[in-house]
């Protein structure tokens, strides 16, 4: 190991043995659920943390968060997106307390998904909803329905994409080959049959995947998020849009994330043109939700197959999707938190996070460089930005990132788990951003010269 990988696992030790011992409460849990559950917790990515055991939650509000050990945090990882709006914002606290009084979920629409539905539709530009319980399962029913109205098997995906636990996603470029994502458990089928993968950013393989004629639809982020932040090329997304529509193919745009842009997500904000955009996550203010929407021209094709086809069991759809207490809270969100002046405050602070991150990497001699995508903010190993997520996946660091993750944690700061992501909701406070620049300022000066 060379000096600089020294020093960072010495002070990785230092950074364990303090959390280890500020956190005796946590230990205890940790161990009472080791019994319970296998790897200690309900969820397997809540190990994902740099922690040598979990943190256990004892609640949360806006953008604070309190631990079992009564350490207080200011949270800028806000459940990786799910509370991106802040913690338990009142007029959805407001909302669920009266609903779940009223009646939670009867598999019977609710008035209130009408308005969420016209709500969003205002909001996307798109006329035609439907509603499911997570992003995963927009996705899922989406490449179900953009196969049956087109015909075709393929679909196509970009090298270090993330959609949720959608298997025909899991598919990476190893070398220029397309093979199964590493750590993918239980999959008998080779996805690789119906699944091409191409570099972001990179429009003559996405023309040469295209040619064929058989890709039902192409499947991304307006940016990757996933691995890094990966943003478009200047003219990608006109290129996209002008292939997809020549190949008879049809875009699918996941505003899951990048819905931090601005309250209609980047596709609204930068004018892009989707035959289906899909959302979940902090759209019912960490209800589950997730929802798709479609063109009229789409929704005419969904007709066509439709007719002749017996009525039920369409492969898509769960029993408590768009119940009554989902509805109740997306429209709430949409009507009241997700407002213009939210995204406005939430944005301006990002830009003071990120210029202040870029300030402390500069006064350290660090080579890192930050991105941000309106409320959305990262830091990165790298001095330039990534152009693909073949690059972000080989400028990875992980030991890095663990430590970085760590370190902060001692300080009262919670930031993801994964490639450095911060979140600010109309809750976060100047003041909290101050502190979490305090923080990262001694992290940074602890690693200058070796990181
Ligand atoms: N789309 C994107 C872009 C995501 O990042 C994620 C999750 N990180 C999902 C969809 C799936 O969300 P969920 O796990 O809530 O289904």
């Amino acid at each position: 190991m060379n000096h600089a990988g020294k020093v960072i696992e010495g002070l990785m030790r230092a950074e364990l043995d303090r959390y280890t011992a500020a956190n005796p409460v946590s230990r205890r849990l940790a161990d009472r659920a080791a019994e319970a559950f296998p790897g200690g917790v309900p969820l397997h990515w809540m190990r994902d943390w740099a922690t040598p055991f979990p943190l256990f939650m004892a609640e949360a509000k806006g953008a604070e968060l309190v631990d079992a050990d009564g350490h207080r945090y200011t949270d800028f990882c806000l459940g990786d997106t799910g509370s991106m709006f802040g913690h338990s914002p009142e007029p959805v606290v407001r909302a669920v307390t009266d609903q779940i009084a009223r009646g939670v979920t009867a598999m019977l629409p609710t008035e209130d998904g009408i308005a969420a539905a016209e709500a969003l539709a205002s909001r996307f530009g798109l006329p035609f909803w439907q509603v499911t319980t997570t992003a995963t399962d927009a996705n899922r029913f989406v490449l179900r329905w953009a196969r049956a109205i087109t015909g075709r098997s393929r679909i196509l995906v970009f090298n270090g994409c993330y959609h949720g636990t959608v298997d025909d996603t899991f598919v990476r470029l190893v070398d220029g080959r397309p093979v199964h994502r590493p750590g993918l458990l239980g999959q008998v089928i080779d996805l690789t049959d119906h699944t091409r993968v191409v570099e972001f950013n990179d429009v003559a393989a996405l023309e040469a995947a295209l040619a064929p004629g058989d890709v039902a639809c192409v499947l991304t982020e307006p940016a990757l998020t996933n691995i890094g932040m990966v943003l478009p090329d200047e003219g990608f997304h006109a290129a996209l849009r002008h292939l997809t529509r020549r190949h008879g193919t049809l875009l699918v745009i996941d505003e899951t994330h990048s819905i931090s842009t601005g309250p209609g997500g980047w596709t609204r904000a930068h004018g892009l043109e989707p035959d289906f955009l899909t959302l979940g996550k902090p759209i019912a203010g960490g209800i589950p939700c997730g929802v798709y929407g479609f063109t009229a021209a789409v929704e005419s094709r969904m007709r066509h197959v439709q007719a002749g086809v017996p009525h039920g069991h369409s492969g898509m759809g769960t029993t408590l999707s768009a119940n009554a207490l989902a509805m109740r809270t997306l429209r709430v969100m949409l009507e009241e938190v997700m407002t213009d002046a939210a995204y406005a405050g939430m944005v301006a602070l990002a830009r003071h996070l990120a210029r202040g991150l870029e300030a402390a990497i500069a006064r350290h001699g660090l080579a890192w460089h930050v991105t941000q995508i309106g409320a959305r903010v990262e830091f990165h190993f790298t001095p330039a930005p990534y152009r693909n997520g073949g690059e972000a996946a080989a400028a990875m660091r992980p030991e890095l990132e663990q430590l970085v993750n760590l370190f902060l944690i001692n300080r009262g700061v919670l930031i993801a788990p994964f490639h450095n992501m911060m979140l600010t909701s109309p809750a976060t406070t100047e003041e909290q951003i101050a502190r979490f620049l305090h923080a990262f300022d001694a992290c940074a000066a602890a690693l200058a010269g070796h990181a």
